[in-house]
């Protein structure tokens, strides 16, 4: 199975913690965006008719910042230019200060049975903060607008002044929505942001605090029924998000759109971060891609390892065997020793365990090549 990600650029404004490659202010540019990505997707589509596709994501960005009408011709494009599998899994993420009964009923018409919705916080004065465009009434509005869809809400943790009774209110609020999966993550201060300043104040809470929050969050989710498949993900029974599970199971992906990325045939591919750069690109009929490696034999054995342990899937030997014939605590024998008391193992399945899963990443580094 494949997944296919478009990358829809544009926000109303940047919120303080964002790095991702996305725009303000540039929605006049939408229109000649989305038909530069029209073109992409037949340039690719051409490229890669010989495969089957079984997700769908439109990200950014905010997708629900742009008219509903560019997205439904998105999808039909797809749908004209690549094939896909019978039921496939066709995702869109939303701003709750960017909808509407019409937008969502377009994106129904279009195809789109999941949707991704960032609450953040149901704390209206870290919102502001963050400098999100939507207040918790907006978040409830939304939620409201997809009663009985298969949606999820992103929930953040490491807010500035957050607290556990705080972090107890959104997740109740996620919940309370109808949101069947709940993603949880740690707001990451990136170098050159607003929020980086408050990191260097000392205004955020500390690794430790974080960590506790992460594991309040986490019983939390669990006593509601949301179990958790990935150090940041929690559903209700079925209700994975299938284009994350075949990033993190090694399956291939094509990246359409500005700063896209993009793994098939055992190569990576990276689309320029420029706006005008991949427009001009597109229309002129080539691939906007300024980066091509071929995956080597250890990165991928690599990729293999740290993709399986950071899920509740773990790393199969067996699996491993198959793709690389040989078996994989001797291939990272003396990392494999190094972290072992952070493993549990059952049958061929190896796992980090749960109480660790949140520091994976101390643990996944003794991996590295
Ligand atoms: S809505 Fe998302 S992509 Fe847009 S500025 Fe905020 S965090 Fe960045």
């Amino acid at each position: 199975m494949a997944g296919i990600y478009l990358h829809i650029p544009f926000c109303k404004q940047k919120c303080r913690y964002c790095d991702f490659v996305s725009f303000a202010g540039k929605e006049d540019v939408a229109e000649a965006y989305m038909a530069c990505l029209l073109k992409e997707i037949e340039l690719r589509g051409k490229e890669l008719s010989g495969r089957t596709f079984d997700t769908v994501y439109f990200g950014g960005g905010t997708p629900s910042v742009v008219d509903p009408k560019y997205i439904y011709a998105a999808m039909r494009q797809i749908k004209k230019c690549f094939r896909l599998s019978a039921r496939p899994e066709v995702t869109i993420e939303v701003n709750p200060g960017t909808v509407s009964e019409q937008k969502i009923a377009m994106y129904k018409r279009a195809g789109i049975n999941r949707f991704s919705v960032g609450l953040q916080t149901a704390i209206d004065a870290q919102l502001a903060d963050l400098g999100r465009v939507h207040t918790v009434r907006d978040y409830l509005y939304c939620a409201s607008l997809l009663r009985g869809e298969n949606f999820s809400a992103d929930v953040m943790i490491g807010i500035k002044g957050q607290t556990r009774d705080d972090l107890q209110k959104t997740i109740e609020v996620a919940v309370g929505s109808g949101a069947k999966h709940i993603s949880m993550y740690a707001l990451q201060p990136e170098d050159g942001t607003p929020v980086y300043t408050d990191y260097l104040n000392g205004e955020l809470p500390d690794d430790d605090e974080v960590a506790a929050l992460y594991d309040f969050g986490r019983e939390l989710l669990a006593r509601k029924g949301y179990a958790r498949y990935e150090v940041s993900n929690f559903c209700k029974k079925g209700c994975e998000s299938r284009h994350n599970l075949n990033y993190w199971r090694r399956g291939e992906y094509v990246g359409l759109g500005v700063a896209a990325s993009s793994f098939f045939a055992g190569r990576r591919l990276l689309n320029t971060t420029d706006l005008d750069e991949y427009m001009k690109c597109t229309l002129s009929g080539f691939f906007p891609v300024i980066d091509s490696e071929e995956v080597s034999v250890q990165e991928a054995k690599f990729e293999f390892v740290m993709l399986g342990l950071r899920t509740v899937y773990g790393v199969s030997g067996r699996r491993y065997k198959e793709q690389f014939g040989s078996d994989w605590t001797e291939d990272f024998a003396a990392a494999y020793k190094r972290t072992r008391q952070y493993l549990e193992t059952q049958d061929d399945v190896t796992r980090i365990r749960d109480e660790y899963l949140f520091v994976q990443n101390k643990i996944l580094s003794e991996y590295a090549p």
